[in-house]
């Protein structure tokens, strides 16, 4: 099946006797057994019937195998946030003594988690710039040990730089060193890591998986079974970040209007990143569509689609980039992305507080950078908004 197809149908649900088209919510905390003879074979993984909505739930694992079939992958796990599942993720590839390399620009909370929470259980990180791959030739040497995982977004939150995935897979697979990557912005729908190399592919399913804005969850896929059941049954359960059922069944929902979601998302995000490029106020656009973007190439390389995810800056630095964002009625100020509606935010006040004055000048995520998430409106009426806030300046 293709991946629309995929999005709609994959795994369908056993119908039960009502027949329903969609599946039901199993909004239950516990399941009932036969008899002990029946509980021996659950617990012993002979039989995947379910114990506790805490381990796994049916809704949870309709919407768990779907992202595995979108993504390419031979399992996935719910989480309850897209951090959920990018600190389980981090804490079950890291122990004590190890280093994780990430890429300089990466969202806010992932960064406060390999800056700030990792080093308390002495495992240390170092943030370097990974779209030029030979930067990690450097930072791994010859005889760096301790690095046992590499983890970035591409297209990468806030900046959109572009992250060669094939080639970083290579360097860290040499060493036996394990990838993870962030495919929030760009979907299954437009890049599929675990093809290109990666060996764990996360997600803030918040976003355009959720598709509507109406829920928090995230998802974890990878191509190794032993390590999907740990990473479900020792981190997820035990840390306890679980999925509810209900928002399970809001995500499956949301997946069967992706396809079509993203190409109109896409379509809308080229028509705007062109008109900002020629506006005279606007001195940068960040857009991976863009043939004059730095890692437009390689985009085009491993991407099928460039996203809806475009940041610019304005002349006249903090200023006017606060006039810019306080003029707007239709597009909302607010952070989070991959909704129908378009979002407005200023990355140094909002989502990469985190980062230090000094970190976000030498990352080059300048006050007057904001960031756009394209949404579904009619662009007409994004580039008139557009228009009248930039012709304040
Ligand atoms: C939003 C986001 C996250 C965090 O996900 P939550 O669902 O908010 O916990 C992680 N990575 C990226 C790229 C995001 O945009």
């Amino acid at each position: 099946m293709n991946f629309d197809t995929l999005a709609i149908h994959g795994n369908d649900h056993k119908r039960n006797a009502e027949n329903a088209l969609n599946p039901p919510i199993f909004q239950t905390s516990t399941f009932v057994f036969k008899d002990l003879d029946h509980v021996e074979d659950v617990m012993s993984f002979k039989s995947d019937d379910y114990v506790y909505t805490r381990g796994n739930n049916p809704t949870l694992r309709l919407f768990e195998n779907r992202m595995r079939d979108l993504e390419g992958g031979k399992g996935a796990v719910a989480f309850a946030s897209g951090m959920a599942a990018i600190s389980s993720t981090l804490f079950s590839l890291l122990k004590p003594g190890d280093n994780v390399i990430v890429h300089k620009t990466i969202y806010g909370s992932s960064y406060t988690v390999a800056t700030k929470l990792l080093p308390k259980y002495n495992i240390t990180s170092s943030s370097i710039d990974l779209s030029n791959p030979e930067t990690l030739e450097k930072a791994l040497g010859r005889d760096d040990d301790k690095t046992k995982v590499v983890y970035f977004e591409t297209p990468s939150n806030p900046n959109l730089s572009i992250v060669d995935i094939r080639r970083i897979c290579t360097i860290a697979h040499e060493r036996g060193i394990k990838v993870v990557i962030d495919n929030t912005f760009a979907t299954p729908y437009f890049q599929k890591p675990l093809e290109l190399g990666a060996d764990v592919v996360v997600h803030s399913a918040t976003k355009y998986i959720c598709g509507h804005g109406d829920v928090v969850a995230g998802v974890a896929v990878a191509k190794d079974m032993n390590y999907i059941q740990s990473l479900k049954f020792d981190y997820m359960a035990e840390f306890g970040g679980v999925l509810s059922p209900f928002n399970a069944w809001l995500l499956l929902r949301g997946l069967k209007t992706l396809g079509v979601r993203m190409r109109q998302h896409e379509k809308n995000a080229l028509k705007i990143a062109g008109y900002l490029e020629k506006h005279p106020m606007v001195t940068k656009v960040m857009y991976p569509g863009l043939p004059s973007f730095e890692g437009h190439e390689t985009a085009k390389a491993q991407m099928s689609g460039f996203g809806a995810m475009i940041s610019f800056e304005v002349k006249g630095g903090l200023e006017s980039a606060k006039k810019v964002i306080n003029s707007l009625n239709l597009i909302q100020i607010a952070v989070s992305l991959g909704d129908c509606e378009t979002l407005m935010e200023s990355p140094a006040a909002m989502t990469h507080r985190g980062y230090s004055r000094e970190r976000l000048a030498e990352f080059g995520l300048s006050e007057s950078m904001l960031r756009i998430s394209v949404g579904l409106e009619d662009t007409a009426d994004i580039i008139s908004e557009l228009e009248r806030v930039l012709s304040l300046l």
